[in-house]
């Protein structure tokens, strides 16, 4: 039971060695094999459980495989990432993103990180560069889709990190503006990782809304 024995790519198993994890923790063992298989999920993990990997992984060996993966329309100025995750603030968008980068490298998977509470230029430049796998918060990336900077039609992963405290803060209604735009691959084609430590009705509407015969979780 080590990362040796999952083939998740060459190049990602190499980058897994080097960041110097040898054993999945419990919500790895869980995740990875039923997100490779391609089912929807629904987790619930804590902070400091390794769920990072536990979706980054399963993500980036999927787009370097390029499963379902299309062309992108060419349109200038706007960015088809090809996964999202959401995430509820800056500091934990800025920190999967600084591990998904680590996960990424030399695989030809880009990802890039759009938060609020900062100027919008930069992030946009990078978005310009090209990006694989977004990580945004849920009213930036809004803000993005309402400039017609990002769209969400090449959708293929999605993962939602800290479910519930995106809820508590607020953050509903964004979500579900963010899911209705992801309607091109169709929603039996996209694959969907929904994280939260708790499970309250609010998550479990989420779940059931967003999620299609998925498997539940609890580590
Ligand atoms: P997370 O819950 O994703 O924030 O991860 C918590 C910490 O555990 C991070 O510092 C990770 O780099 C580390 N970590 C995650 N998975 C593993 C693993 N399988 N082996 C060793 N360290 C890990």
């Amino acid at each position: 039971n080590t990362f040796a024995e999952i083939d998740l790519g060459e190049a990602l198993n190499l980058n897994i060695r080097r960041c110097k994890y040898v054993k999945p923790t419990p919500v790895q063992r869980y995740t990875i094999p039923i997100s490779l298989s391609g089912r929807d999920l629904m987790a619930c993990a804590q902070t400091g459980s390794g769920k990072t990997a536990a979706f980054c992984f399963p993500i980036i060996s999927g787009i370097m495989r390029g499963q379902g993966v299309q062309r992108p329309p060419r349109m200038p100025r706007m960015a088809f990432p090809l996964a999202l995750i959401l995430s509820p603030t800056r500091e934990l968008s800025c920190q999967i993103h600084e591990e998904a980068r680590k996960f990424a490298y030399q695989t030809g998977v880009r990802v890039v990180v759009a938060y609020g509470g900062a100027p919008v230029n930069q992030q946009l430049r990078e978005l310009e560069r090209g990006v694989d796998i977004l990580v945004a918060t849920p009213g930036r990336l809004v803000d993005l889709l309402e400039r017609a900077r990002v769209s969400l039609q090449m959708i293929r992963y999605l993962a939602l990190d800290e479910a519930d405290r995106m809820l508590d803060m607020g953050f509903e209604p964004q979500i579900r503006k963010i899911v209705q735009q992801m309607d091109m691959p169709p929603p039996g084609i996209r694959q969907t990782m929904l994280f939260s430590a708790t499970f309250p009705k609010e998550i479990q509407r989420l779940a059931s809304d967003f999620l299609s015969c998925y498997i539940f979780l609890a580590v």
